[in-house]
């Protein structure tokens, strides 16, 4: 089977849904902490597995021989992602499956954020398990998602500089794992994944004023300011100062990304930003 870790995720939706319209939901297995998350899927057909990284023993057995496994990376920051990946990493070499795909970050990128991918990229090469990294850069609607608070001020509120993001669509990201999930010929391989077209802010707070007729600006603030507006919003502080530093790395041309993967795996053209401002605008 093809089995999906996160499926009632933001991306891992996209990742089954997308399965779906390849291979019979008979050979789809949703793992999910919650089925009541996952009772659309099931009604559908899709096997669901019910486990929890945190819990090594719910993954026992769950993988099969033969098995190609998405693992989404976790969003508990503070619970140690790279101990959770671990767990599948070694359930997955346990039962022998043939490929596991990592969601992970962009090889350049140096922010903190970085740091747990690059400790589960480590512990899945050493694993011996055939791997397919998925190093996904930035999503689109990391911006358009937060458009409130640039829409109240007509301003783009940013500490990157001048620098440029190759964000993409989450539904882009989702179809290039499926590719590498129902295709062939991708054990062992590495994929930087970003939309076809960096952007910067500046072009970014052009794009939000064509299409709705005002005047929005790009303000570039300091990584420290960002930190306490942030922080001012009712963020953490660290995760205020986690996200300003991704800023950093985008100034520093980190999240752009020219190996024309995703595109390539996909078949197509990555949606581009303003589509998805568009999508925003409109929903
Ligand atoms: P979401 O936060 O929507 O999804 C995270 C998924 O991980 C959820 O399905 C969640 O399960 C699952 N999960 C979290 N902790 C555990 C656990 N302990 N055991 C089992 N499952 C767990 O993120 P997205 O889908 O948007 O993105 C996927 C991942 O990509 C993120 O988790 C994060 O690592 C990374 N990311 C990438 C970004 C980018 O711009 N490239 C931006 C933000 C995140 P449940 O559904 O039960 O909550």
């Amino acid at each position: 089977s093809i089995v999906v870790t996160g499926a009632t995720g933001h991306l891992g939706r996209h990742v089954v849904e997308q399965l779906l319209e390849k291979v019979p939901a008979e050979q789809v297995t949703a793992v999910v902490r919650s089925p009541q998350k996952a009772a659309d899927l099931a009604e559908r057909g899709v096997r669901i597995a019910v486990a929890d990284y945190n819990t090594p023993e719910t993954f026992d057995g769950l993988f099969a021989a033969g098995d190609k496994v998405l693992l989404i990376s976790g969003n508990e920051f503070d619970k140690g992602r790279v101990r959770q990946h671990q767990v599948v990493i070694d359930a997955a070499k346990t039962a022998g499956v043939a490929l596991l795909a990592y969601t992970s970050a962009p090889g350049p990128l140096s922010a903190a954020l970085a740091d747990d991918h690059r400790g589960t990229e480590e512990a899945l090469l050493g694993s011996g398990v055939p791997y397919a990294l998925l190093r996904n850069g930035w999503y689109h609607e990391n911006y358009t998602e937060n458009l409130a608070p640039v829409l109240a001020h007509d301003a783009v509120v940013a500490a990157a500089g001048e620098g440029r993001v190759s964000s993409a669509a989450r539904a882009d990201y989702a179809a290039a794992a499926v590719a590498v999930l129902t295709g062939e010929g991708h054990e062992n391989t590495t994929y930087e994944l970003g939309g076809d077209e960096a952007w910067s802010f500046a072009e970014y707070a052009a794009e939000l004023s064509r299409q709705t007729g005002r005047e929005i600006v790009y303000n570039p603030v300091t990584v420290e300011a960002l930190t306490g507006i942030l922080t001012g919003a009712g963020l953490p502080e660290p995760l205020a100062a986690v996200l300003a530093g991704v800023d950093a790395s985008i100034e520093k041309g980190e999240l752009v990304v020219d190996s024309g993967d995703l595109s390539r795996l996909t078949g197509r053209p990555a949606i581009p930003l303003a589509e998805a401002v568009a999508a925003a605008l409109k929903g």
